[in-house]
């Protein structure tokens, strides 16, 4: 950005101290802040038929009184006013709170124009403004900012009005012509007063199509520059792989790998044998067959002379990643050991020395491996799985434990394509996009809760048929105390239900580990036939036996995570079932039961979640990792994320972009983030 854009806000005529302080407040320091202080939304004042207008929607009718207002007081400052109002032949209530004083505007019989919130069912505006006339407003479309203590709307537009008129011919482009005419988008200082001045709806969408377009390709240009960065520092090292000992393993497990699977392999090998460092995504669904896949990299590097980890979000899955790597290394002679909170004193304290000593070749752990006493001898791969429950902060003290050893993080919430380039644009990304043959899909079924007799009865025709069953409890966000207590009283109802007959086990997170590990190994031998858990059973267990997931409250998970629970079921022959127990409120609540039934492939799942909920929501709160855009949004803007990235991916490689002028802009920005001559890769 230019010299002017970087004054201090208080340069702008009519802004004082007092003002300057508040604006900082909304992070506004600079002019350029200012003007990039972007509206979050648009008071629409086009006159709407009504029937174009979706429930609590904000809309804006005209019409005639109908009524006398009514109001009616609600202890001493709350109030509602309401009266009958016709809209084009149709009659609806209007509604106002703690507004009593519009009273003496609305006459029966005069004509209004009301703004508002539409409540479809109720017929009924609860109304934010009132304007007398039937006239529309001369500006159609307002800009509505976010605000806080003294400031306001008006007070904002007012001042970004001033910094226009002041600094506006001072707005440099960033972009290249050949971009604005590629696009069709206006110039920045265009779009900046189409953005806050939209003089129509339609000028006003260009417009931020144009800022859009310019937030993502700044953030894809550094994300690419990083990789880049990266990729040329020759900082990792060349291990020697051998790909006969690969074949040869490959050639020994118990089943062919998938093509999927074995292209991910090879990808990965590629990175492994190169100098530089690997910093690389795994994703596949659930039962894709990631473990077999690090396992064969771990084997690799192994060989080569190098020492792997294995770092997984959980206890349970911890211990079950080692049982499953014993099966498939020991007969190579690789030494596999658990590193987790419940190995303790004496066995700890072996297996430390053993790991810095070199002897112990493979280990698995919590986060018990990111302890500062853990010492490797040459830690040549770190494979993190679950990668999003780990922060950026841990899988980052893991990696500083080798010489820069290379990555792999793995995951099974299948990332839309979206996102994945957006939160993890700095990595190379791996797809297992196919499942082992064989595998039956999972039947779903969505089932109000007041049918639980039925439920029952169908888990007790599949335990007769020698199957078992999860039954997942609701899950209260924030407390896991209550988690346990509904998952204590689910166990107690079906206990007594199936009493004498079957077997109950209740697995939560508050077990200590010996305890978690008895119900484990007999709910996989069969001798417990119904596990009642919490979500601790999220990831990674692996009862194949088991063809039934019940799962209460299901409208309270998001669907990334019913996949995975689902996943729990479905591992062996036996066709599997899930039965989401809700009974959700809302449109969005229902639909997403809907899609649940409809498909088992989690990629689609996770677009459809994500267009549903927001990227917030998916992953919970604050974990996403992405970047805090003003004005794009990455899933109502997802084209343009894309084509972002893909220009993004040829400037940085194209000559051009480094040399010619008029991507001066563009290279200085680069230059700003620290990426060329920073150290700092994350
Ligand atoms: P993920 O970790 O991706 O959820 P796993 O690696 O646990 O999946 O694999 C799920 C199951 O599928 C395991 O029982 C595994 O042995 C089996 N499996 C993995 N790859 C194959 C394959 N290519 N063919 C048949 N079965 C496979
Ligand atoms: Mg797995």
């Amino acid at each position: 950005m230019n010299e002017a854009m970087k004054k201090p806000v208080i340069e702008v005529n009519g802004i004082g101290e007092e003002t300057a302080k508040q604006l900082n407040g909304l992070r506004i320091f600079t002019v350029g802040d200012l003007l990039e202080h972007f509206p979050f939304r648009y008071e629409d004042y086009q006159l709407k038929d009504l029937h174009d207008v979706k429930h609590e929607e904000r809309v804006t009718v005209s019409g005639i009184v109908q009524s006398e207002p009514s109001v009616r007081y609600f202890g001493k400052k709350k109030n509602r006013l309401s009266f009958r109002f016709l809209v084009n032949q149709v009659l609806i209530t209007v509604t106002f709170f703690n507004r009593a004083f519009l009273k003496s505007q609305i006459a029966v019989g005069s004509e209004l124009t009301i703004t508002g919130k539409w409540d479809q069912h109720r017929m009924t505006i609860t109304g934010s403004e009132l304007n007398r006339g039937g006239e529309q407003k001369e500006q159609t479309i307002a800009p509505i900012y976010s605000v806080s203590g003294k400031l306001t709307t008006k007070a904002i537009r007012k001042f970004i009005y001033q910094a226009m008129n002041q600094f506006g011919n001072e707005i440099n482009e960033i972009l290249p012509q050949e971009l604005l005419q590629t696009y069709k988008i206006p110039t920045k200082k265009e779009a900046l007063s189409r953005l806050h001045f939209p003089p129509n709806a339609e000028s006003m969408k260009h417009a931020r199509r144009r800022m859009v377009y310019e937030e993502f390709l700044l953030f894809q240009l550094k994300m690419q520059a990083f990789r880049k960065a990266n990729r040329d520092r020759t900082n990792g090292r060349a291990l020697p792989i051998s790909r006969e000992e690969i074949e040869h393993f490959i050639k020994q497990l118990p089943f062919p790998l998938t093509a999927a699977q074995k292209r991910v392999v090879d990808e990965i090998m590629q990175d492994i044998q190169s100098s530089y460092r690997m910093n690389r995504l795994l994703q596949g669904d659930v039962g894709s067959g990631k473990t077999v896949v690090a396992a064969v990299c771990m084997y690799a590097v192994i060989c080569a002379g190098y020492q792997a980890a294995l770092m997984v979000p959980t206890e349970i899955l911890a211990e079950q990643h080692v049982q499953s790597l014993k099966s498939l290394l020991e007969p190579f002679e690789i030494r596999v050991e658990l590193l987790s909170g419940s190995v303790k004193g004496k066995k700890r304290a072996e297996r430390l020395a053993m790991l810095e000593s070199g002897e112990l070749s493979l280990v698995v752990g919590t986060h018990a491996l990111i302890q500062d006493d853990v010492l490797f001898h040459n830690l040549g791969l770190v494979i993190t799985d679950e990668q999003h429950r780990f922060g950026v902060e841990q899988r980052r003290v893991l990696r500083d434990k080798g010489e820069n050893p290379d990555v792999l993080f793995m995951t099974a919430t299948p990332i839309p394509r979206t996102l994945a380039i957006s939160v993890f644009g700095d990595m190379d990304v791996s797809i297992i996009d196919e499942m082992p043959a064989g595998r039956k899909q999972i039947e779903t079924y969505w089932a109000k809760p007041d049918i639980l007799e039925r439920v029952l009865d169908f888990i007790e025709k599949e335990l007769l048929a020698g199957r078992q069953a999860y039954v997942i409890c609701p899950l209260i966000e924030e407390s896991e105390k209550l988690d346990v207590q509904n998952a204590i009283d689910v166990h107690m109802i079906l206990d007594q239900h199936f009493k004498g007959k079957w077997k109950v086990g209740l697995m939560h997170g508050r077990l200590h580990p010996s305890e978690k590990d008895a119900v484990m190994e007999s709910f996989s031998q069969n001798e417990t036939q119904i596990l009642v858990s919490t979500t601790v059973v999220e990831v990674g267990v692996n009862v194949p036996n088991a063809t039934v997931m019940v799962i209460y409250d299901a409208e309270r998970f998001g669907l990334a995570q019913l996949h995975q629970l689902r996943g729990r079921v479905g591992r062996g022959e036996a066709q599997s079932y899930c039965i989401l127990l809700a009974d959700p409120k809302s449109e969005v609540g229902k639909e997403r039961m809907k899609i649940m039934t409809e498909t088992n492939d989690g990629f689609v799942l996770s677009e459809r979640d994500l267009e549903l909920r927001g990227p917030g929501d998916f992953f919970g709160a604050k974990q996403s990792g992405l970047p805090d855009f003003k004005i794009a949004d990455v899933v109502h803007d997802y084209r343009a994320l894309e084509v972002a990235r893909q220009d993004a991916v040829n400037l940085i490689h194209s000559k051009e972009f480094w040399e010619d002028k008029s991507y001066e802009g563009l290279r200085r920005y680069i230059e700003e983030q620290g990426v060329l001559n920073g150290q700092k890769i994350d």
